[in-house]
C-alpha cells in the first residue's frame, strides 16, 4: 500500500468509525451501554499486530464532546489517562502501549468491565497493520461495511483475518 492508499484507507476508516458514534449518540445518548462497542474498544490486540478500527475508535471516542478527562491516576502500564461520560457517568480508563516504533495498541476499559474480551469470540478488524510473522493468522475479522453491521447490532459476517485487501 503506498501512503495516498494509506492515507485514504484511513480516511475511510475513520469516516466509518465516525457513523458508528453518532448512531450510538442518537439511539442512546452515549457510546457507553452497547456490547459491541464495550467489547471493540476494550479488547485486547497485538502482540504482534494492531486492530487499525480499534486505534481510531479509541480516538474518536476521547474527542466526544461529553468525554471529560478525569485527575485519576493509576499504576497500569501503559496507563494514559481516565475519561468520565458526562452522558451517563460511566468511568473509562485509556490504556496506550507503543508496541513497535510509533505504533501503538490503544485500548478504553469501562469500570467494572475489564475482561470485554470475552463477550464476543475474538473477533477483529480486517485492517490490521502486523510485523511480519507476527499477523493474527486463524481469527476471525470483520471487513469494515461488516463491522459497522456488527457495531450497530445487526447481521454480520467473519472470515480468518488475511492481509491485503
Ligand atoms: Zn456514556
Amino acid at each position: 500500500m503506498d501512503m495516498n492508499e494509506a492515507l485514504k484507507n484511513l480516511e475511510r476508516v475513520r469516516e466509518q468509525v465516525r457513523r458508528v458514534l453518532r448512531y450510538y449518540v442518537d439511539e442512546g445518548g452515549c457510546p457507553c451501554g452497547y456490547r459491541p462497542f464495550i467489547y471493540w474498544v476494550g479488547k485486547k490486540q497485538g502482540p504482534g499486530w494492531q486492530d487499525n478500527v480499534q486505534n481510531a475508535l479509541v480516538k474518536s471516542t476521547l474527542e466526544l464532546p461529553f468525554f471529560e478527562k478525569t485527575e485519576l491516576e493509576c499504576g497500569d502500564w501503559g496507563y494514559s489517562g481516565s475519561w468520565f461520560c458526562r452522558g451517563c457517568g460511566t468511568l473509562w480508563r485509556h490504556i496506550s502501549i507503543e508496541w513497535r516504533m510509533l505504533a501503538f495498541h490503544d485500548r478504553l476499559l469501562r469500570k467494572g468491565e475489564e475482561y470485554p474480551d470475552s463477550l464476543y469470540p475474538g473477533l477483529l478488524a480486517m485492517d490490521v497493520a502486523a510485523t511480519a510473522g507476527l499477523e493474527p493468522k486463524g481469527l476471525e475479522a470483520l471487513s469494515l461495511d461488516q463491522w459497522v453491521e456488527f457495531m450497530m447490532g445487526r447481521e454480520y459476517s467473519s472470515r480468518p483475518w488475511r492481509s491485503g485487501p
